[in-house]
């Protein structure tokens, strides 16, 4: 029987963890299929306080991993396929094993969002990715195309000129949603060319392997085809919210919905990071949720005192 598990190990999932074993409530923390959550993915964090030279995404949530390690925090491998909310202690279930627990954070992330196109999921490794700081290596003096207008289409854009020879900034858009800064540093990058309003048609891999894209501009219809060998596709996320379709109140594209803070219709249930958040998904604002959902839980369990 556990006071705390925490769902997810992400920005969120950690800085909850760090509160939470502070309390010293011994949270055990669930990794999830995504250990380490978006920053283990991405490089260069410049917008987290504290940092002026900024601190690589990896490292930083190894540093929050430790901290969390240092004062309690139990960490278990392993995705939640299951969870029984309707009484307390509530029981949650990930593959074989079964954990029962007197609250409840969840902090299960978003993962990336994929294209939709035919043979797209099964050429990931092949040629697609959704993670530039995984798969950029590959890529050495190869052209490339990142599809996006968001900032992680700008942030790998430029990270991924480092190896490739070409970049294609892929967008449906002439608009982009990223912010100025990051707009401007993919603009001046001679590696990188903005290829706007085109929507990605077909991923060529005639061979099993990416040799192009199929493109269709937006508004002229004209198509074009370009050689390359990688497409990485960076078009945001989709909440990790289906185990609690059902369960937990959610809006139109599976958010979570918290109240007053980290709370949900369930007490001893809290929410935090982005399977609740659409709107800032920022690794600050992540965190900030996730001390919010354990004092929150702190202060539940006091109240029905275990
Ligand atoms: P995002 O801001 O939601 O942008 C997603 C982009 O993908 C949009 O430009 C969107 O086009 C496009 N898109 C969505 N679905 C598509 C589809 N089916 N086909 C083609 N294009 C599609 O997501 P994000 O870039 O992942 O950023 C998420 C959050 O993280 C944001 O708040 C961002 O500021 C933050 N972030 C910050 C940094 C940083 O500051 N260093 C780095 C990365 C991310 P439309 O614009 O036409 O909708």
């Amino acid at each position: 029987m556990h006071n705390v598990v925490i769902i997810g190990s992400g920005c969120a999932g950690l800085t909850a963890a760090i509160y939470a074993a502070r309390a010293n409530l011994k949270p055990l923390v669930l990794d999830g299929h995504e250990p380490g959550g978006q920053l283990s993915l991405t490089t260069h964090v410049e917008n987290f306080p504290g940092f002026p030279d900024g601190i690589l995404g990896p490292e930083l949530i190894e540093n929050m991993r430790k901290q969390a390690q240092k004062f309690g925090a139990e960490f278990k491998a392993g995705a939640v396929t299951e969870a029984d909310l309707r009484q307390r202690p509530f029981r949650i279930i990930a593959g074989k094993h079964t954990y029962e627990t007197e609250a409840l954070i969840v902090a299960a992330g978003a993962s990336a969002r994929l294209l939709g196109l035919k043979g797209e999921r099964e050429l990931i490794g092949h040629g697609v990715s959704t993670c530039a700081t995984c798969d950029g290596y590959f890529f050495r003096g190869k052209p490339i195309a990142v599809v996006g207008g968001g900032d992680s289409a700008m942030e790998e854009a430029n990270f991924l000129s480092r190896y490739a020879s070409k970049v294609y900034l892929v967008h449906r858009r002439n608009e982009f949603r990223a912010s100025k800064i990051m707009i401007d540093r993919a603009k001046k990058n001679e590696k990188i060319e903005l290829f706007t309003p085109f929507v990605v048609d077909e991923i060529l891999a005639p061979k099993g392997l990416v040799e192009g894209v199929r493109l269709r501009n937006a508004e002229s219809k004209e198509a074009r085809e370009l050689a390359l060998d990688g497409v990485f596709v960076a078009i945001g996320h989709d909440p990790n919210s289906t185990v609690f379709k059902g369960k937990l109140d959610m809006d139109s594209n599976g958010y979570l919905i918290a109240k007053h803070g980290s709370l949900t219709s369930i007490p001893g249930v809290f929410v935090a990071g982005d399977v609740q958040d659409h709107r800032y998904r920022q690794a600050v604002t992540a965190a900030g949720s996730g001390c919010m959902a354990a004092i929150d839980a702190e202060k539940f369990l006091e109240e029905h005192k275990h």
